[in-house]
């Protein structure tokens, strides 16, 4: 059996994958047996999500009215339904549709209709609220394949705590990072030097460790030093495998996410707010103020510089995620070089003929270029302004 549920929180509280966790355990004690917990991602540029559009399903053994019934029970008790985007929506099968719906409500747009057409075709038991939006996440949850996959270990706070600050030692998280990093990341930032795992916001997550298998998530786990633990799941997720891409195929569409390769057509220049842009193939590409010291990155782009870029379509323009600089350009501004006999400063012995020091006899025949800060290689934005289904470099093997 498959239970899928989405959009049942707002920004001033609750979490999805927290009221899962709850009716997890309910069915549980109602004599099921829950055998995986799935968080899902889906198309990161929907506007009307509420953080980081997930929808989760949550695979049992038991009864599928049971089930249901138990999830509208949850959803009508703890559902922020006051919220104008929170839109519910529950369904339960015993078959599991083919994948098609996931793809396209990971990588494009669809609607309830849609929804509906395709649980009606597995006769699902299912329930929308309001708009009843929230069916398109609890579908795609259910039918999703995870060719690549990685887990999460979401720990929830107390009931009581919710809403206050968090308590951990943020030490022990560094400790943890530094363990296990690269099987598990995005737990500590080590250029900033700040944790990541741990959300700012008034929902009940207390941390989520993510890693590439629930082994690696436990051990990380095992060093954190923070308050007491309500529950955790181990949610098995498509995060950081970078399924939302599409290849480009000759057209750029509005809300849709691609990886494709150029060349530098225009230099990095900062725009007021401190976003930088430049284009690629005449193409205008974005880094943006919260992607922070990426942008000192992309500012040493240049013309001729052969990339491969990961980013969304958005207005127009690609936010970018990350890119892969294949080939350099080369940086054709020559520097005096230091001489190799003194140390002393060199000056051009004229057009080819290399460089003459000023103070003794040390001569260089060869030109001298500036050196560039940027290698051939790969650049992402830092964790917290990376996307969830964004594959962090460290998993990139090539
Ligand atoms: P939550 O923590 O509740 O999961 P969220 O950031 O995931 O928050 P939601 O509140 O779930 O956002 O809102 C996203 C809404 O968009 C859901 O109703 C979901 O069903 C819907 N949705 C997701 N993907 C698509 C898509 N590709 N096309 C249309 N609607 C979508």
């Amino acid at each position: 059996m498959y239970l899928g549920l989405d959009d049942t929180d707002s920004p001033d509280g609750m979490c999805t994958t927290y009221l899962a966790a709850l009716i997890a355990e309910a069915l549980e004690a109602g004599g099921c047996t829950v055998k995986n917990m799935r968080l899902i991602r889906l198309n990161p540029n929907v506007p009307w999500k509420t953080r980081g559009n997930a929808g989760v399903c949550i695979e049992f053994d038991g009864d599928m009215e049971f089930a249901s019934q138990t999830a509208g029970e949850f959803i009508e008790k703890y559902g922020m339904f006051d919220c104008e985007n929170t839109n519910p929506g529950f369904a339960v099968c015993a078959k599991k549709p083919a994948p098609d719906f996931y793809y396209q409500a990971l990588r494009e747009f669809c609607t309830v209709e849609e929804a509906k057409a395709v649980l009606d075709s597995v006769g699902a038991v299912y329930r929308g609220y309001k708009n009843e939006r929230g069916l398109i996440g609890a579908l795609a949850a259910i039918c999703a394949e995870l060719p690549d996959k990685t887990y999460e270990y979401l720990a929830y706070r107390k009931p009581e705590a919710f809403g206050t600050p968090r308590v951990f030692d943020a030490e022990s998280i560094r400790e943890s990072a530094e363990a296990t990093f690269p099987h598990v990341w995005d737990t500590w930032d080590f250029s900033a030097d700040k944790p990541v795992c741990i959300p700012h916001g008034k929902d009940p997550v207390l941390f989520g460790i993510r890693g590439e298998s629930p082994e690696w998530v436990k051990k990380a786990v095992s060093y954190l030093k923070t308050e007491e633990v309500s529950r955790f799941v181990i949610w098995e997720t498509n995060q950081g495998t970078d399924a939302h891409m599409l290849s480009f195929t000759g057209e750029f569409l509005e809300g849709r996410s691609y990886v494709f390769d150029g060349t530098v057509t225009a230099l990095p220049t900062t725009q007021r707010g401190g976003h930088v842009s430049f284009a690629v193939d005449g193409v205008v590409c974005y880094a943006f103020e919260p992607t922070k010291s990426f942008r000192s990155v992309v500012r040493e782009l240049l013309e001729g510089d052969e990339l491969t870029v990961f980013g969304s379509f958005q207005g127009g323009v690609i936010h970018v995620e990350k890119f892969c600089l294949r080939s350099p350009a080369k940086k054709e501004v020559r520097v005096s070089p230091c001489c190799p006999v003194c140390g002393g400063r060199m000056t051009s012995a004229g057009k080819g003929k290399g460089y003459k020091c000023r103070d003794c006899s040390g001569r260089v025949r060869e030109p001298v270029y500036t050196k560039r800060i940027l290698s051939a290689g790969w650049y992402e934005v830092p964790p917290d302004a990376r996307r969830h289904l964004a594959k962090p470099v460290c998993r990139i093997s090539e």
